[in-house]
């Protein structure tokens, strides 16, 4: 897939309602994106998706809903005032600005991909009898390219640990890394930027107060932990799930819903004894992942990338990528936290945030495992891998999302032949039916063919067109979105039908 191909996505989202720019009206407002009629709900799927997978499938994770402005203290305690920084440089030429450590990982990349394509060129002359470990072992040109590409990572690598910026700025210098807008090599040196949101609360008379936006959900768990472990009678190993918008100014914001600045994420906390974290971790990596690949985009799609520079609080962290149209970019954290975060709460706030443990008879600070995922990344991962262009037979052709039913915004397009001989009539008495269950959409305008490529193109799973036939013996023609084939069958088979597609309880126990 290409850049191009993105493109496209992002005009599909905008024309059929799924995604608009911010105050359009107004010129928009940079990485600020609202949710249409569409959007919203494939959104809200999702995050049901995610909730369900979490709170029903594990009867030790409950849920909260913390409040988006907290005490400022709670940003110094955990690191963010201090530490959450991203490392950013200005080209002179452009006067555009960059995330220096972003350009150094496309960077790498690069060098990854020209790898990648020897090794595909020659798994293709060499056909059945090709050993690609061999190959990625002796070929010359494979070998020059890893030594470099492990030079720079390491550097790289020791860089962001030692948050060593002109480092990282030398890097820049010593790869040729030029400016994809200007192609000019003219660096300002590397700064550090804080990326929360700050605003103040209470009137200036009484005195106000900074408070920030936060910049992620996890801290709104912390706080609560001992509220929910004592109110809930939680035992050590449980988890607390929250779905909820985060703000982070983002140095560069180029790349549609994938970098936002103000966004949604839904994190688990995982609550574990010290010492058995890693274990932990391992177990969430593998479940989160049963997860995402349940969806059935093919699980070449998919890849864990572990870190190189770990956060201050973690001991194990690693990424699932997903292939967007741009390569594979992160869309979910796992990260083993440590006590971190609750052991800082402690000694900021002075109130003792520890667990009595019945079976070891003792008191301790929990260690957290969290996983951590974006909505709208998410959203971008599921519309990328659904957009498809599809040529027909006799030369046409149709734009179609291939959703997962379950996720799809709307489940049946309900359409009449014809606008009249009692035929709406008809299909509103279909829609009546079925609306308490699945989300309908009534359409009697244009060609059938017509109204087929629209319900295509926002990825709606099934459609019934009501005829004068349906009159007579109450059966409508049903047409499958991914495979356009047509069957007739009776009206009160639909509901049957449809909910074995589209029902997220099926596709919850693919997992469960
Ligand atoms: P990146 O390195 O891409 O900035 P991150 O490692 O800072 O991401 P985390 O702090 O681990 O991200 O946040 C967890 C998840 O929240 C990410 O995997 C991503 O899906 C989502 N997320 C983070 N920042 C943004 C953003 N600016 N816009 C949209 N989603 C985001």
């Amino acid at each position: 897939m290409s850049e191009d191909v993105f493109k496209k996505i992002v005009s599909h989202c905008k024309e059929y309602g799924f995604v608009f720019q911010s105050s359009e009206i107004y010129d928009g407002l940079s990485a600020v994106y609202d949710y249409g009629q569409m959007g919203v709900e494939l959104k809200n799927n999702i995050k049901k998706y995610w909730w369900d997978s979490m709170v029903l499938l594990n009867e030790n994770v409950v849920g909260i809903d913390s409040a988006i402005f907290m005490h400022p203290t709670i940003w110094k305690a955990s690191g963010h005032v201090d530490a959450f920084n991203d490392p950013l440089i200005d080209n002179k030429d452009s006067k555009k600005r960059y995330r220096a450590d972003v350009l150094i990982e496309d960077h790498l990349a690069k060098i990854d991909d020209k790898i990648n394509k020897e090794v595909e060129k020659a798994a293709k002359r060499f056909g059945e009898s090709f050993d690609e470990a061999m190959f990625r072992q002796t070929n010359p040109r494979v070998l020059e390219n890893q030594q470099k590409r492990d030079e720079i990572h390491t550097r790289f690598a020791k860089a962001l640990n030692d948050s060593n910026l002109e480092e990282l700025r030398q890097i820049i210098i010593d790869c040729e890394i030029a400016d994809p807008i200007s192609g000019t090599r003219n660096w300002t040196d590397v700064r550090q930027f804080n990326l929360m949101f700050s605003t103040e609360m209470g009137s200036t008379t009484d005195g106000a107060m900074k408070v920030y936006l936060r910049p992620e959900t996890a801290q709104g768990i912390f706080v609560n932990f001992l509220n929910v472990q004592k109110t809930g009678r939680m035992k050590i190993p449980f988890g607390i799930a929250q779905i909820g918008k985060a703000f982070r100014n983002e140095i560069v914001a180029r790349q549609f819903i994938f970098r936002m600045r103000e966004f949604e994420q839904m994190e688990m906390q995982f609550f574990v004894r010290p010492g058995e974290e890693l274990e932990w971790f391992a177990k969430w990596k593998e479940t989160r992942m049963k997860w995402h690949k349940a969806l059935g985009f093919g699980d070449k799609k998919y890849r864990f990338h572990d870190h190189d520079k770990l956060a201050h609080y973690a001991n194990a962290a690693t990424d699932v990528e997903f292939e967007m149209p741009f390569g594979f970019k992160e869309v979910e954290g796992i990260h083993s936290r440590t006590d971190f975060d609750l052991s800082s709460h402690e000694e900021f706030s002075g109130k003792k945030i520890q667990y009595f443990d019945p079976e070891l008879n003792k008191s301790y600070v929990p260690y957290v495992i969290e996983t951590s995922i974006g909505v709208d990344r998410m959203f971008l991962s599921v519309m990328s891998a659904s957009y498809c262009e599809e040529q027909l037979e006799g030369g046409e052709s149709r734009v179609v999302l291939k959703l997962p039913p379950a996720l799809a915004p709307i489940k049946l397009g309900v359409l009449p032949l014809v606008k009249k001989d009692g035929l709406p009539e008809k299909a509103r008495e279909i829609i009546d039916n079925l609306k308490f269950d699945f989300k309908c959409q009534y359409d009697e305008k244009d060609s059938i063919g017509k109204r087929y490529r629209r319900q295509d193109a926002i990825g709606t799973p099934y459609c019934v067109t009501v005829d004068h036939q349906t009159l007579q013996d109450n059966t409508v023609t049903i047409r499958y979105r991914d495979t356009m084939e047509q069957e007739r069958v009776a009206i009160d088979r639909l509901a049957g039908i449809i909910a074995d597609k589209v029902s997220l309880k099926n596709l919850l126990k693919t997992i469960g």
